[in-house]
């Protein structure tokens, strides 16, 4: 079969890029792995849209049934459920807090996902596009004159079966393993891999309703916090997500957390009602996403996550760019240009920043105690974003540079090597 372009991942990326050229009147195929909507959707994520002012380059404007992103000028309908986020707190093993947000406007909205790629998906179907579910891509050749992609059909006896397009979209999500193949990761560092685990549990006591609360400390048992967020099920429901690696698989993290931590007495009589899984390779960031026929896009050419919105962007610029290429115009240069300006990881202190969020195992339980005790009397503004939220906390720490190093030089020692910790370390 021949396609102007094939899309390998119906995550909110790979769909959305079929949505839009379908829309444009190109001949579209969709593969994914997974059976339906339903397991796509199913994947862990905590499913919250950030209202950060201009985060990721745009500043998701959330009215009248849609998602609208201003800048680039499109919305995606949604007329489902949205929990409005007030607070933010992260906590030390002795319940010392820095809290941020005024409690009045929202800075994040959790959404339902599956519904929101439901709609896309089903648009999707009534302008053609070809879907291939339950169907693997091994393998993609880039023979200049178009790609060659083998797939595998698992609803036939994993049968391999040969499609071609002009151009491809690799919107495979995080683990990148076609774009490996393709060379594409060449100049990419892997830091890390993460197991994320995270469930439903109803009748969690002692969390604020529409808060989000970060737990950090050895008294959790991983080095990545323990993060209880509201559940779109109601309010008697909340979300855990614990991530840390094989060595201690996050599920069994869950379990010492409930039996033996600061917050085991909050689970008692809890019951868990729904879990899910994943793994996460951090790679650095693909800071060119097209060569050849090819553009790589969303998670797959991210540091970690691009998140939802971020992934609809890509898609609809990337649309944008392969329609370009299809008319014999530079679409991939305007793509590379928009994708390195937009996102904060593309920036030069992007992992500086992010290591910021790795207070665990740098700083002991003791040291997170007295450096969350400085800030625990001020209220910080509502900010979702992982660079944000880094940033602000240490500004405001380091206002007290002066009586860290007279009270605590150990710490302050650590304050000032913050640069030479991995990020792979955080997940141990
Ligand atoms: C624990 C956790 C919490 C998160 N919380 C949030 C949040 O609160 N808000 C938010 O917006 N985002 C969140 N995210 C991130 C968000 O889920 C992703 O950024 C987003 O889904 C990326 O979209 P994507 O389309 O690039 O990739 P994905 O959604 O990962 O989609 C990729 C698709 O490709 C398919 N695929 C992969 N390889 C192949 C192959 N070889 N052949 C065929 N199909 C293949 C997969 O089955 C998958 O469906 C979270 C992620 C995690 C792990």
């Amino acid at each position: 079969m021949n396609y102007d372009v094939i899309i390998i991942g119906s995550g909110p990326a790979g769909l959305f890029s079929a949505h839009e050229l379908a829309g444009m009147g190109r001949t579209v195929a969709l593969i994914d792995l997974k059976s339906n909507m339903n397991d796509i959707a199913s994947r862990a994520c905590s499913m919250q849209l950030i209202l950060d002012d201009d985060y990721e380059g745009e500043g998701i404007v959330v009215e009248n049934s849609t998602f609208r992103f201003p800048k680039s000028g499109f919305s995606v309908p949604y007329n489902s459920k949205l929990v409005p986020i007030f607070k933010k707190y992260y906590r030390s093993p002795n319940g010392n807090t820095i809290s941020f947000g005024d409690g009045k406007k929202p800075f994040s909205y959790k959404f339902d996902k599956s519904e929101l790629l439901h709609g896309i998906y089903e648009e999707c179907l009534k302008m053609g596009v070809s879907v291939y579910m339950n169907h693997l891509c091994t393998a993609v050749k880039d023979l200049r004159t178009h790609v060659e992609v083998t797939i595998c059909d698992f609803n036939d006896n994993h049968a391999k079966k040969t499609l071609r397009c002009n151009k491809l979209i690799d919107a495979e999500g995080v683990n990148a393993s076609i774009a490996q193949k393709l060379g594409m990761n060449k100049h990419r560092k892997h830091l890390a891999t993460a197991l994320t685990y995270k469930c439903v549990v109803k009748g969690i006591k002692g969390i604020e309703k529409n808060s989000w609360n970060l737990f950090y400390g050895k008294a959790y048992h991983t080095n990545a916090p323990v993060i209880i967020g509201p559940s779109l099920l109601g309010d008697e429901y909340n979300e855990v997500t614990i991530s840390s690696d094989k060595n201690y698989r996050p599920d069994k993290a869950f379990s010492d957390i409930i039996s033996n931590s600061p917050i085991s007495d909050c689970f008692k009589g809890s019951e868990v009602v729904e879990e899910h899984g994943c793994s996460v390779k951090a790679f650095t960031p693909m800071k060119n996403p097209c060569k050849g026929n090819v553009i790589v896009i969303g998670d797959a050419a991210a540091f970690v996550e691009v998140e939802t919105q971020g992934a609809l962007l890509c898609g609809y610029h990337a649309a944008k760019a392969v329609n370009a290429e299809l008319n014999g115009e530079k679409g991939w240069n305007s793509y590379t240009a928009w994708w390195q300006k937009s996102f904060e990881f593309n920036g030069d202190d992007y992992l500086r920043v992010s290591q910021g969020y790795s207070l665990v195992p740098t700083y002991t339980d003791r040291d997170l105690d007295y450096l969350f005790s400085l800030v625990k009397d001020k209220c910080l503004i509502g900010t979702y974003s992982q660079y944000k939220t880094p940033k602000l906390i240490w500004k405001t720490i380091r206002e007290h540079d002066e009586k860290i190093r007279r009270e605590r030089p150990s710490i302050f020692e650590k304050i000032c090597n913050l640069n030479q910790m991995s990020l792979a370390s955080s997940f141990e």
